[in-house]
């Protein structure tokens, strides 16, 4: 059972994954993510964990405030926009404890403006204009309330919803919830249902944001990086039995597949 129901003839056809490494890999061909951190440094923190978690190679934690929890692994910088310039960042993170100040709001548009493949997440959703035009793919990972406030509360079921959304900003829409749609711009769909009740708790969508930027930054097409964080995510909360903590789903990311 793969939690993922597939809702169009299309999505039946693979299943999304990360490319597994081989003799000629290197940390950079693994995936270079660079999670932009903000105010509240340690939500950054967890989504850099969990890209290095859910595969990434190198992460890069931009910007946080008094950064003391993740490992050594991840490589801090003091915030520039020119540190996007690196080629070979394959994907940003942008959200989890971002805040929503001017100093977001710079960070956002410096982001949007570098043309990398972006992970919009948390207090980014707050700031974005879901219509403004981008220079490159964007996933965008609201929850029901952050969904709300960034296209309005429409009709229709959360499928047809979701669907409207990435028609609307194209981009790829993970609607989260305990039953997570992801949606398309080109119309395909995924609901997955694979996760855990347990969930319900603070940081797992970090989590969830670090390992779609896992994803993105190996080269996945944004559905299916999208899809394959979704499901790695929902089977590492199963792993994790009850009332577990963010950090132990960050954790559970390297057991599961
Ligand atoms: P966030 O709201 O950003 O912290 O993200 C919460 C994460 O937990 C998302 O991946 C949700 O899909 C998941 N989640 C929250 N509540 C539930 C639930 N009751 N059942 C299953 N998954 C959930
Ligand atoms: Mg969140």
């Amino acid at each position: 059972d793969l939690g993922l129901a597939p809702v169009s003839r299309a999505s039946v056809m693979r299943r999304a994954d990360l490319p597994e490494p081989g003799p000629a890999s290197h940390k950079y061909s693994r995936g270079m993510v660079a999670v932009v951190a903000g105010r509240m440094g340690g939500a950054a923190e967890l989504a850099a964990v969990s890209a290095l978690r859910a595969g990434a190679g190198y992460v890069l934690h931009l910007g946080g405030r008094d950064p003391k929890g993740a490992p050594h692994a991840v490589v801090r910088r003091r915030w520039s926009a020119e540190a996007l310039d690196d080629v070979r960042i394959g994907a940003v993170v942008i959200g989890p404890g971002l805040g929503r100040d001017d100093d977001a709001r710079a960070r956002l548009d410096a982001v949007l403006a570098s043309g990398r493949p972006l992970v919009i997440d948390g207090d980014a959703l707050h700031l974005l204009d879901p219509d403004a035009p981008r220079g490159a793919p964007a996933i965008l990972t609201p929850h029901q309330g952050e969904f709300d406030a960034l296209f309005g509360k429409g009709e229709g079921s959360r499928i047809d919803r979701a669907r409207a959304a990435a028609a609307r900003s194209g981009a790829t829409v993970v609607l989260k919830g305990p039953d997570t749609v992801i949606a398309d711009p080109d119309g395909r769909v995924i609901v997955a249902t694979g996760g855990s009740p347990w969930l319900s708790t603070a940081g797992t969508g970090d989590v969830l944001a670090g390992a779609t930027g896992a994803m993105l930054s190996a080269g996945l097409s944004p559905f299916d990086a999208a899809t394959a964080a979704v499901r790695l995510h929902g089977r590492a909360a199963v792993a994790c039995g009850r009332s577990f903590i963010a950090d132990d789903l960050a954790a559970a990311l390297s057991r599961v597949r």
